[in-house]
């Protein structure tokens, strides 16, 4: 039996705290004068708005009311929105979106009943290269609940209080590594709720593929303010992202005794996705990196092509054999970590990255700061390297 354990640092996030209503200036407030009339009926794509001043959070807030369209954003990007002011009575969604986003920052494409939006700066050559998550049905999220209060408004949230992007990383000393020709494999494990807010998102906007690692995390799981729920994972499926399994309870494969325990973790994961619609996964993951050469029958009787653990060093698909699947751990502010990772990518390896929540509210000590992946993925993006789900890498090399 094969056994590792990463011990991670336990880093406390700087608290991140919604600061930011008491400092809107009050002034500011009187000043934009927002009103936003809500239409009570009329045909779904028929929207009537009427907004001075208006921030545009609240007027897709509005307009995803009354057409049933959902809106999907990073905070970030949105924050660097200008004002709106809008005038429209029975005007189709999209007439309307025209307008609201005419001198703004980033722009957005139509997908389903879904409008994903994102910035204008991202080169298009980059994000085809990629696999294309933004090309399948997508869904989204709307940002105007007690959730968005304690994860997905983190990212704006306040970036007057927590640490910026800057601060975290000093961009001058990062090491020019070339990318091309080599691939990044990004794992999300644990399903926390801030994978569906705020990761997602984010890869999006750079076309990048990833692999989320579900489970059902004891004890707080029906905690909705913590972890995905399964309509939640079922819309990132939707998104193109690859589905693993990552046993019901996150319970260490070691420990299960039985081959009856092992088929019940290992099931549950898979019934959920049958049920939903959602690919059968064939990408495994170890909870808590512990691995177990009694558990490689139960993968192989279940048809997985990988398993995913730990080790901090890179993968060589190769020769590596694949239900001890190595990668390396990202949490707190270790730039210097994904840089090392990244120096050692050579084309006939793989650099397979694990990450959990962003932040991770339950478990700090696996925590990313938001500000934090989003500069690992421009880094990624703007170094050229291939970012993949792992399926989309096996399909791939095929
Ligand atoms: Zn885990």
């Amino acid at each position: 039996m094969y056994k590792f354990l990463t011990a991670f640092m336990c880093r406390a996030l700087s608290c991140i705290l919604i600061k930011s209503i008491s400092k809107i200036n009050l002034t500011v407030i009187i000043w934009m004068v927002a009103l936003i009339q809500v239409s009570a009926s009329g045909r779904a794509q028929s929207v009537n708005i009427n907004a001075k001043n208006s921030r545009i959070e609240k007027i897709l807030d509005e307009l995803g009311k009354q057409s049933g369209y959902h809106f999907l954003y990073n905070v970030q990007i949105i924050s660097k929105a200008s004002l709106v002011t809008i005038k429209a009575t029975n005007s189709s969604l999209e007439q309307v979106l025209v307008q609201c986003f005419a001198n703004q920052p980033f722009t957005y494409v139509i997908a389903g009943k879904n409008v994903i939006i994102r910035s204008k700066t991202i080169d298009s050559r980059s994000v085809e290269r990629t696999s294309k998550p933004q090309d399948k049905a997508i869904q989204s999220i709307k940002i105007n609940d007690t959730t968005a209060r304690r994860t997905g408004s983190l990212m704006v949230g306040k970036m007057s209080d927590s640490p910026t992007s800057t601060d975290l990383v000093q961009s001058s000393t990062a090491p020019k590594i070339n990318g091309r020709g080599k691939t990044v494999i990004l794992t999300f494990d644990d399903a926390p709720e801030s994978q569906f807010r705020t990761v997602a998102p984010l890869l999006h906007q750079y076309g990048f593929g990833a692999t989320f690692y579900v489970c059902e995390f004891p004890p707080n799981y029906s905690d909705s303010t913590l972890y995905m729920n399964w309509r939640q994972i079922k819309i990132l499926s939707q998104m193109g992202f690859e589905i693993g399994n990552h046993t019901w309870h996150h319970q260490s494969v070691a420990s299960l005794t039985t081959d009856a325990d092992r088929e019940r973790e290992i099931c549950y994961v898979e019934q959920q996705c049958q049920r939903l619609g959602i690919p059968q996964p064939t990408s495994f993951c170890y909870p808590n990196y512990v691995t177990d050469t009694l558990f490689i029958a139960t993968l192989r009787r279940h048809n997985y092509l990988t398993a995913k653990g730990g080790e901090d060093r890179p993968w060589y698909p190769k020769t590596d054999q694949p239900y001890f699947l190595p990668s390396f751990t990202l949490s707190g502010n270790q730039p210097n970590h994904f840089y090392h990772a990244l120096e050692q990518a050579r084309t006939d390896n793989v650099i397979v990255f694990c990450l959990h929540g962003v932040p991770d509210i339950d478990h700090p000590w696996v925590s990313t700061p938001p500000e934090l992946l989003a500069y690992y993925l421009k880094y990624l993006h703007d170094h050229h390297f291939r970012v993949l789900s792992m399926q989309a890498y096996l399909k791939k090399i095929r």
